[in-house]
């Protein structure tokens, strides 16, 4: 849930959730770092990252990013993680409608057992292998619209969209009352 450090300084817990392989590290890395490593391999070790943006009405956003170490595999250990978070990234990847299948499964996962005020995305990541694509746009948009859901497509490689995931996020985070 978003923490009011006060008015103008939001405090969130993200996780991100799908497939592994997806590309929730690499989004992570490209938002905080600004870097993109192709030959990163599964993150050892549970990760912890945090990013602050500024967004256009002068509010700052903290993003307290947990990312997994392939967790993701364990679906029984999801709800430890994502207990609290404030927003839930769900990930899939543009060629492959198996990764698709698997968010549409985080969509009714968190529906049931998230908290109810939870801010969700749902992103279609690896857009720049448009030859290889699998997943419509449109199959995305309308899973998200059905949901309450922001969706956007994605590009860890190229950067493409990552910075305007978070920004929209932010605009979305419920406002503590003045
Ligand atoms: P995770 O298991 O969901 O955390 O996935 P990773 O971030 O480890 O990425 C898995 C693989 O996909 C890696 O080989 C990345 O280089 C690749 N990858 C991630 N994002 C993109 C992207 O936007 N475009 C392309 N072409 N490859 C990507
Ligand atoms: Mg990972």
């Amino acid at each position: 849930n978003a923490v009011p450090a006060d008015a103008k300084n939001l405090r969130v817990k993200l996780v991100l959730l799908g497939d592994s392989g997806v590309g929730k590290s690499c989004i992570v890395l490209r938002f905080v770092r600004g870097q993109f490593d192709a030959t990163s391999k599964v993150t050892v070790g549970a990760s912890f990252l945090s990013q602050t943006i500024a967004l256009q009405d002068s509010t700052t956003v903290k993003f307290e990013i947990w990312d997994t170490a392939g967790q993701e595999r364990y679906s029984a250990l999801a709800p430890l993680y994502y207990r609290g978070a404030g927003v839930a990234v769900i990930v899939y990847d543009i060629t492959s409608p198996e990764s698709f299948k698997k968010a549409q499964y985080w969509v009714k996962e968190l529906q049931k057992h998230g908290s109810p005020d939870i801010v969700m995305a749902l992103v279609g990541n690896k857009a720049d292998l448009h030859e290889k694509r699998e997943v419509p746009t449109d199959d995305g948009m309308e899973l998200a619209e059905k949901n309450g859901m922001f969706f956007i497509e994605t590009s860890a490689k190229t950067a493409d969209n990552i910075n305007q995931l978070f920004e929209e996020i932010g605009k979305r985070l419920p406002r503590p009352p003045p």
